[in-house]
């Protein structure tokens, strides 16, 4: 029964990681959850949030169930940190290309992720944010062929080819 001790930890970092970045899997607030702190966001105008209990790393949330929209985003990835810049960029880019409710998001996961990425890659290589970038890569870049999170999701190949190509080179 000793490796169940062990097991339960990792089951529950893993499920954390592949929720990550994802607007569409775990929580999906409906209105500013408690004692989020906001903060600002220099990638898009969106209100955004840092949440305490936030399981995913990011995410973009709606009003109502539909627009408008504002941004939440995990206080455990750390305040200001390379990683808490490349998830606002990525919600960001959800927000910019309107991946909302309406919009088909569910259908359409995998462009809808890789346009969100293309955006956050973008912004963050116009902005000369290397750490951010190397951060980004990091977070999505371990999984290869396999899917980077729930069905439909691209894999983590493509989002890193992605955010090559949208980096410029950086
Ligand atoms: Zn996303």
């Amino acid at each position: 029964m000793n490796h169940f001790k062990t097991i339960v930890p990792v089951a529950f970092l893993t499920m954390f990681f592949l929720c990550g970045l994802s607007p569409s899997v775990g929580a999906q607030y409906f209105a500013v959850p408690p004692g989020a702190q906001a903060i600002s966001n220099p990638y898009c105008g969106a209100p955004t949030y840092r949440v305490w209990n936030e399981p995913r790393r990011g995410g973009i949330n709606f009003v109502g169930g539909n627009g408008p929209v504002f941004i939440t985003v995990a206080h455990s990835l750390g305040a200001g940190s390379p990683v808490e810049r490349a998830v606002l960029a990525h919600e960001c880019g959800h927000v910019a290309r309107r991946h909302g409710l309406n919009s088909g998001f569910y259908g359409q996961i995998r462009q809808k992720e890789l346009e969100a990425d293309c955006f956050a890659a973008s912004i963050l290589a116009q902005r000369r944010d290397r750490s951010a970038l190397i951060a980004f890569r990091q977070m999505v870049g371990s999984c290869g062929t396999f899917s980077s999170g729930p069905p439909g999701y691209p894999t983590c190949n493509e989002r890193l080819s992605t955010i090559n190509q949208c980096a410029g080179g950086m």
